[in-house]
């Protein structure tokens, strides 16, 4: 037979396409590769397919591709297709439930009204139940709980009436919740596997004695097969498609556990809006029409799905650690790209219009993975004017865009150049485009703003979307941007949603969200949302130059206190500098400081700054520091203005920080100095309430503190224990980059062989 498979990327669309082929058929198998989750995954999903007789992938929305010629000649359709998740649907998620599910089942049974298949089976879901009586028939009225249960019951109306209407030989399976290999990460067995096997905390939504008819993928796949077999007669019935033993989530957390070899940590939520509180099906209908009863036991059904994930896991730990499964430069080489060879190619952009902070982080990001992807090319694009200042990583180029200055919201002039405001966007935005159609990204890691500079990024991003359907593009925020109302404002007047939306494949908070949840306090779209996770604070890795060698550079005596004293990048420093010489001139310190001004820092304020310290002894400044790490580890307190690349690397390094944190244009630094401080992080000082007794003191109290530290019983700080702020971000985010890499993921499908 000839069959047209949809949805053949996803979990079950791909499980139902390899038994189609093994049976002999000829498949043609279509897919949009919906970004709702990873697309590598789907890629991965697919590309043991593509190397089979008989198979013919088309990448293609139903919605939009001309389907005349796709539907030519087919014999059975299957109709996995859809925009899956109960809980993305809601709010503005829940455009793409009508368009993935109800448009584009429309379109597709329209196209086959001139010629019906012998056999048009659809994919239902239990969620047309809601909280219907057990165990739940198929005679019972479908009352949704979820707006995505309403898209799939309108998806079974339109196939019921295109085949009272048309004669559509239809068939409706209602799957009760689906699992095993390839299962949807957003699924909750795939994340309690996942937990477990990572040995995280396990978040269950309600008190777990919620029950679910699980049913195992193969057996969906028979349902299916059965389905089209007795067409002649079932057209045009509704079955329910269950595994035969619901069970609690709690029972099946013991069991997974039992599996899996850990004990589950669980922490409970409040029930999410649209999940049903039990489910099971009541399968005697399909038991006599198609003969059907579920043949996998639950036990061993999560078993082959424990399995299948525990290869993954694998995968991704010799991906993160190289040095433990070196990638040798040499097969590195041999990562391919869907057929062409070539290594990954990531492209790094920051707009870097004020200070060093974007351009330190993506060097951060670009450090890291270099070693993880050993022989990938990492291209930077930059507007700082200190890239000369920074030692790049192996295999990193950059290219330094004209260095703009900000003069007020959204007015940016050329730093150097003598050309208009336009003329110096036209200029970037055309170098941007250029480089991305020239180097072809297989990643786009955008730092914080979603379109650039003044949208200076969007004609690049047009660009991916339109001609590089396999380059994934990712948006890196930090936590926390100004007041949650100032960012949504802007965010609307500028269509940054919309561009959410449609340019970017993950977002990824560069955050935890117990200081700040973004997702909630800038109102992202639940489809959005879906795509969003947390990594924790990005910092540079730990310090590199020992303690010791920092305090023999600078003259100091072994005992001798030293404190550090940072504007950032130094453009708007010099307020906390003077308040800090201030408090120095009350008095001879105890301490020896070093000043670090930032290179923005103009000449004419560094040289006022100079002459303050005129018959200061103890001071010595400096414009710019390339190891600022080592040099906070090293001293015995900070000061620091509240950037978030100061304050990540303030957390790690163990110092205690006075933090006197920008207040205007924008209250980033205050909001996240406030929140550091709320939990015992770092200490708070407001320039506008703090005399120069104050600030001497308090550095004098953070001195004492280090001091005590490094005493003999070595207690920690109480309030440094355990806290996930200080956990390095990196670890987390490389790994995720990795995974959307496409060329890596094609690579470890080829590895994983047996596997899938
Ligand atoms: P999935 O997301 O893994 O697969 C669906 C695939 O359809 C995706 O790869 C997506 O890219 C593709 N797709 C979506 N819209 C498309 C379009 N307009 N054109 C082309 N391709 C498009 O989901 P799944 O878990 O495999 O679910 C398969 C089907 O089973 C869906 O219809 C779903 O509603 C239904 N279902 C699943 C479950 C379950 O537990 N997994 C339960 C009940 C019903």
């Amino acid at each position: 037979m000839r069959c047209l498979v949809t949805g053949t990327a996803g979990f079950v669309g791909s499980h139902l396409t390899e038994r189609l082929l093994d049976a002999g058929h000829e498949v043609i198998g279509v897919d949009c590769l919906v970004p709702y989750y990873s697309t590598d995954l789907k890629w991965r999903n697919v590309a043991p397919l593509l190397e089979r007789d008989g198979f013919t992938f088309i990448e293609g929305d139903l919605v939009d591709i001309e389907l005349g010629p796709l539907v030519q000649g087919i014999d059975l359709v299957f109709h996995q297709a859809a925009q899956a998740g109960v809980r993305a649907s809601w709010g503005a998620g829940f455009s793409p439930y009508i368009r993935h599910n109800v448009i584009a089942t429309q379109r597709l049974l329209e196209a086959f009204t001139h010629r019906p298949p012998r056999a048009f089976i659809y994919a239902s879901s239990s969620s047309v139940y809601g909280n219907s009586p057990l165990p739940m028939c198929e005679d019972t009225r479908p009352q949704p709980l979820s707006p995505y249960g309403m898209s799939k019951l309108a998806g079974e109306h339109l196939c019921t009436l295109y085949n009272q209407n048309f004669g559509i030989p239809t068939v409706v399976l209602r799957y009760f919740t689906v699992y095993g290999p390839r299962q949807r990460p957003d699924m909750a067995i795939n994340r309690f596997i996942s937990a477990l096997l990572r040995n995280e905390l396990i978040t269950v939504y309600g008190n777990g004695g919620q029950s679910r008819d699980f049913t195992y993928v193969a057996d969906i796949v028979t349902a299916n097969l059965s389905a089209a077999e007795c067409i002649d007669t079932v057209a045009g019935s509704i079955f329910n498609i269950g595994g035969g033993s619901p069970i609690t989530v709690n029972a099946l957390l013991s069991l997974l556990g039992e599996l899996v070899g850990r004990t589950p940590r669980l922490r409970y939520e409040p029930v999410q809006r649209g999940d049903v509180d039990h489910t099971g099906a009541d399968c005697s209908r399909v038991a006599r029409a198609l003969d059907f009863v579920p043949s996998y036991a639950l036990r061993d059904g999560l078993a082959q799905q424990v399995a299948w994930q525990r290869g993954l896991e694998e995968q991704r730990e010799r991906r993160i650690h190289p040095v433990t499964q070196p990638l040798t430069h040499a097969s590195s080489k041999q990562l391919a790209v869907r057929g062409t060879s070539r290594a990954p190619r990531i492209l790094l952009y920051s707009h870097d219009t004020f200070g060093l902070g974007h351009l330190r982080r993506n060097l951060a990001i670009a450090g890291r993975l270099s070693h993880a992807l050993p022989g990938a090319s990492l291209l930077l694009l930059s507007g700082s004017q200190a890239v000369q200042q920074f030692v790049l990583p192996l295999g990193a180029d950059i290219i330094k865009l004209p260095t703009v200055t900000k003069l007020g919201h959204e007015h940016y002039v050329a730093q150097g150049l003598t050309i208009t405001p336009s003329e110096v966007l036209a200029l970037r935005q055309g170098l941007i485009l250029e480089t991305v159609m020239s180097f072809k990204p297989d990643l786009l890691l955008v730092d914080h703003a979603p379109l650039g500079m003044r949208g200076e990024l969007r004609p690049a991003l047009e660009y991916v979307r339109a001609h590089l359907p396999q380059s994934r593009v990712v948006l890196g925020l930090r936590d926390i941007l100004d007041e949650p109302a100032v960012v949504c404002r802007t965010w609307r007047e500028q269509a940054v949603y919309a561009a959410l939306e449609t340019f970017y494949d993950r977002l990824l908070i560069y955050g935890v969200p117990d200081v700040c949840d973004p997702i909630t306090a800038y109102e992202l779209p639940a489809s959005v949302a879906a795509r969003t996770s947390f990594c924790g604070y990005i910092r540079r890795d730990d310090p590199i130059t020992p303690a010791a060698d920092v305090r023999q550079d600078i003259g100091l005596g072994a005992d001798e206190p030293l404190v550090l004293v940072t504007a950032g990048g130094g453009g708007d420093g010099m307020p906390l500098l003077e308040a800090y010489v201030q408090a120095l001139r009350l008095e001879p310190a105890g301490w020896t400081s070093l000043v670090v001004t930032g290179p923005f820092m103009p000449d004419a304020e560094r040289r006022r700054l100079e002459k303050l310290c005129c018959g200061l002894s103890s001071v010595v400044i400096r414009p710019f520091e390339r190891d600022v790490p080592s040099l906070m580890h090293a001293a015995d307190a900070i000061v620091t203005m509240g950037g978030y690349n100061s304050l990540c690397e303030v957390t790690g390094s163990g110092t205690r920080a006075l933090v006197i944190p920008r207040t205007s244009p924008r209250t980033e630094q205050l909001l996240r100095a406030q929140a550091f401080a709320r939990l015992g992080l770092v200490d708070l000082l407001l320039l506008e309430h703090t005399t120069p007794t104050d600030l001497r003191e308090a550095v004098k109290h953070a001195i004492a503190h280090k001091l005590d530290r490094r005493g003999a019983c070595q207690t920690p700080h109480p309030c440094l224990a355990g806290v996930t702020v200080l956990q390095n971000g990196l670890d987390r985010l490389v790994p995720i980059l990795v995974d959307l890499t496409p060329s890596v993921a094609v690579q470890a499908v080829r590895e994983e062989g047996a596997l899938l």
